[in-house]
């Protein structure tokens, strides 16, 4: 048996069996019922050792996070997650118990926490720890909440604290350790809420590559502009002890936070707030005037937009 045989054995027994999986891994591809009154919602994210996460990431977090970002993703459409499947491109010296089962044990912690089964993936030899995860989910039928949804006059809002992923890495990159390392390393991706949001959101993306630029997203997509109230937007309280310009820099334009950022009718946020209280925080509005418009306790304040450069 080979090394990699041995590594997809490894995974075959990991996570919950999922009742839509008619074949899982084993075969050269999984078979998933599905249902007549639901939607596929798929994605896929490719995370590359160094440059989305710190060289020496625990392999328990490397997995936990490479599944973790594709369920916000899933639950930023409003979708319920089903199953993913594994993309692993491993140097040689990784092939070791220690690292794979560490590794293993992150992926099989989320897809537990979130009744995900891992059904099947590829494992190659290469130079770079490259580690890609599909994710594939429901929705019920026409129920999918879109980036290009946002109307005049909805309110903006966030799922929780933002910023505090991008304080950690910048502790970690000066080789410090940082209280808030497992908002960088375990981020939670807001499954359930995105769900809930059906019926409620105009339109929703996750923030993987910073509020700022993320919502940047949702404006183009539906031909409008913004007012943020800086003051509002939830801080860890490390982040509200540093100036503010530090604090804007890492909740703007800092990323890996994996909440949700949505938009919806006013109506639609009290009534949210009555059925759920304290789940969810207006940090904003949706104006006509396209671009970004920034306060701070009511004064307009001017501010670098920068989020993550992919290339
Ligand atoms: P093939 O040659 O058809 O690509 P493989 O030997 O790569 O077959 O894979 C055999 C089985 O193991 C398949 O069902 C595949 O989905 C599964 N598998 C391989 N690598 C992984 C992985 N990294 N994670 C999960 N399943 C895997
Ligand atoms: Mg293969």
């Amino acid at each position: 048996m080979s090394e990699f045989s041995i590594i997809y054995k490894n995974f075959q027994h990991a996570t919950p069996h999922h009742p839509h999986t008619i074949l899982g891994i084993g075969d050269d591809c999984a078979i998933s019922q599905m249902t007549s009154h639901h939607q596929l919602v798929s994605c896929v994210d490719v995370l590359v050792a160094g440059r989305h996460f710190p060289i020496n990431t625990s392999p328990y977090a490397i997995g936990f996070k490479s599944v973790a970002v594709n369920l916000s993703d899933l639950s930023a459409m409003g979708a319920k997650p089903y199953a993913i499947l594994l993309g692993l491109s491993l140097p040689t010296h990784y092939v070791h118990d220690e690292w794979l089962s560490a590794f293993t044990q992150g992926i099989q912690h989320i897809c537990q926490q979130f009744n995900v089964e891992l059904i099947g993936g590829d494992t190659t030899k290469s130079d770079i720890l490259t580690i890609s995860v599909t994710a594939l989910g429901w929705v019920p039928q026409g129920q999918a909440i879109l980036r290009s949804g946002a109307k005049v006059g909805d309110i903006i809002c966030v799922s929780g604290e933002i910023g505090s992923a991008s304080f950690a890495l910048q502790q970690i990159l000066q080789q410090q350790s940082s209280t808030l390392q497992s908002a960088l390393d375990l981020p939670q991706p807001q499954v359930r809420l995105g769900q809930q949001l059906r019926h409620y959101a105009h339109s929703m993306i996750d923030i993987s590559d910073g509020l700022a630029q993320d919502l940047g997203h949702i404006l183009t997509a539906s031909g409008v502009g913004a007012k943020f109230f800086l003051e509002q937007i939830p801080a860890h309280h490390i982040l509200q002890q540093l100036p503010k310009q530090e604090r804007w820099q890492h909740q703007l334009n800092g990323g890996d936070d994996y909440q949700l950022l949505f938009t919806m009718p006013i109506e639609k946020f009290y009534e949210f707030n009555q059925q759920h209280p304290n789940l969810i925080y207006p940090i904003g509005e949706i104006v006509a005037d396209k671009g970004l418009q920034l306060f701070d306790e009511g004064k307009p304040i001017d501010f670098k937009i920068q989020g993550w450069q992919h290339f």
